[in-house]
């Protein structure tokens, strides 16, 4: 692809923002919860384990554990029965109950509605944080998972691969009260058209606005800090 104008680049990723909301009207979240407090915990156990299988197991986790009080009181045993069909349920268990303590201890058992403050939280990066803010808070938060990572990179929006970096280019692309939205149309996109493996281009409605079909490698988007960290 012959090299793009700054302007150029911000034009064709305002048409990107529009064919994607476009393509997928139904874009959103795919937890279930009812609060802030069950999606940060529903947020936490996605961490290599996908959306559906988050679901089946966080009815039981929420009757057990209502609020962060009761959580940041948990028997480590007793949650890791809970969770442990979610994968890494000992990492998971320890983030959970940390955060919970955090949350009683500097927050007065509220989830924060600040990015600073959420990622000072164990177990919560900026990604977890940024669903956060977006969908139990209504403040802009973009979300780079792997499928915004991929697909941004093959759109030729960033030729970054750190996941923070890429979220800083594309907050300056894309209009921030998108920002959640255009997350969850991306992650759509990724996992109906964009495959990481086989990527449908010949279907894809962004296909005159991509210049992946024609041309790049695509380097996967890596991580400095495991979703799942611990303190
Ligand atoms: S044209 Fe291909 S690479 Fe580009 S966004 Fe669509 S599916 Fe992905």
């Amino acid at each position: 692809m012959p090299r793009e104008s700054k302007a150029a680049r911000e034009g064709r990723a305002r048409q990107i923002v529009e064919a994607l909301f476009q393509a997928h009207p139904d874009a959103r979240c795919a937890l279930d919860y009812g609060s802030a407090f069950e999606l940060l915990c529903a947020t936490i156990l996605s961490a290599q384990c996908t959306d559906k299988m988050v679901n089946m197991v966080t009815p039981a986790l929420f009757a057990r554990y209502p609020d962060a009080v009761r959580l940041s009181e948990a028997d480590d045993e007793d949650l890791q029965a809970i969770i442990r069909s979610t994968g890494f349920y000992k990492n998971k268990t320890k983030s959970l109950i940390g955060m919970a303590r955090a949350v009683v201890a500097d927050h007065g058992g509220e989830i924060p509605p600040r990015l600073e403050d959420l990622v000072k939280l164990p177990g919560v990066g900026r990604k977890t944080a940024n669903v956060i803010l977006g969908n139990a808070f209504a403040v802009p938060g973009l979300v780079v998972d792997t499928h915004v990572g991929r697909i941004a990179s093959r759109l030729g929006l960033t030729k970054q691969t750190d996941a923070v970096k890429v979220e800083k280019e594309l907050m300056e692309l894309v209009p921030r009260d998108d920002w959640t939205q255009f997350s969850h149309a991306m992650i759509f996109h990724g996992r109906r058209v964009c495959d990481a493996r086989k990527p449908h281009c010949d279907a894809c409605t962004l296909r005159a606005l991509c210049p992946y079909p024609s041309s790049a490698k695509h380097k996967p988007v890596t991580r400095k800090k495991s979703p799942a960290k611990r303190k």
